[in-house]
């Protein structure tokens, strides 16, 4: 990898890492998830950096890919298990972070949103090129389940690429046996899910996250207006309140429908655990190298 590459990785996990702590704090009881989502998506546009996808924050159940609806007014209560999950991307090149934030004072779980964390620091000690995968698996889940948990087994860590963010190499959260080794300029994603379910998600129906997988042509006026705007996030996710802000309510719901009728975007529903476990989650970005680089901490 390159100097100025390296550089632009470095400065977006720098403004990730910031967001993050900054949308940490804004998550309590009481707060509107959907004005906390907005408030962190303004600070990544302040701090010079753009959203590799809307900022999330799936609570208690769901794992992952919860983004407020445009109309949505839920409120944090006493005892959510709240997992904030950011990206930034500066020219392409992509941090991908999340923390767990719980508001309660169950002291189980208190272990199970620091079980995720403790597996993310277990892997990160031992990322260098030639470590196998089914290493950082290994690592990972012996600390969930040394604390009464299970990983998720259905979700998982990735490589990143300029405006791609989810490649190979995939990072399990188990020893699922994979010898493949990291190499020296990988630049991958940890992140171990913890749960007191049975460990694996589902996918719910219905989606707010998009992203554009075929360029076709569409005739649909509704549907062209939307892609338009579509086309500004360059392949990586969206979320459909980042539209309707734009063209409103209406328009937004009909283009979007359209677009994914014609398999022009394509969906990332909400992930909920498959037992209605309890999930935490901690993420971090790493450029691999002998002396690797946690650009998220
Ligand atoms: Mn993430
Ligand atoms: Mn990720």
């Amino acid at each position: 990898m390159d100097k100025e590459t390296e550089q632009k990785y470095v400065e977006a996990g720098t403004i990730a890492k910031q967001a993050r702590d900054y949308g940490k704090d804004l998550i309590k009881v009481g707060a509107n998830l959907k004005d906390v989502l907005e408030s962190i998506e303004n600070k990544i546009i302040e701090l010079g950096g753009g959203c590799a996808f809307p900022p999330q924050i799936s609570v208690n159940q769901i794992a992952a890919h919860y983004c407020a609806d445009p109309d949505e007014e839920t409120v944090f209560e006493t005892g959510d298990m709240c997992k904030l999950d950011l990206g930034v991307e500066i020219d392409g090149y992509i941090a991908d972070t999340a923390v767990t934030v719980y508001l309660g004072d169950d002291e189980n779980m208190k272990l199970l949103s620091d079980a995720s964390k403790a597996a993310l620091n277990a892997a990160l000690n031992l990322v260098k090129p030639g470590v196998k995968l089914k290493e950082l698996g290994s690592a990972i889940s012996k600390e969930i389940e040394s604390r009464g948990f299970q990983p998720i087994r259905n979700l998982s860590g990735h490589g990143l690429d300029r405006y791609v963010i989810h490649t190979k190499p995939t990072i399990p959260n188990y020893d699922n046996g994979d010898n493949t080794t990291l190499k020296e300029g990988d630049v991958i994603a940890i992140e171990p899910f913890a749960t007191n379910g049975v460990g694996l998600i589902y996918e719910t129906e219905s989606s707010n996250i998009f992203s554009e997988i075929s360029s076709k042509p569409i005739r649909s006026m509704y549907a062209r207006e939307v892609l338009k705007l579509v086309k500004e996030f360059k392949g990586l996710p969206f979320t459909t309140r980042q539209i309707s802000r734009k063209l409103g309510m209406g328009k937004t719901r009909l283009g979007i429908n359209e677009l994914l009728k014609a398999g022009i975007i394509r969906g990332y529903p909400p992930l909920p655990e498959q037992k209605g476990g309890m999930v935490s989650q901690h993420e971090h970005t790493i450029i691999v190298k002998d002396e690797p680089i946690v650009t998220t901490r």
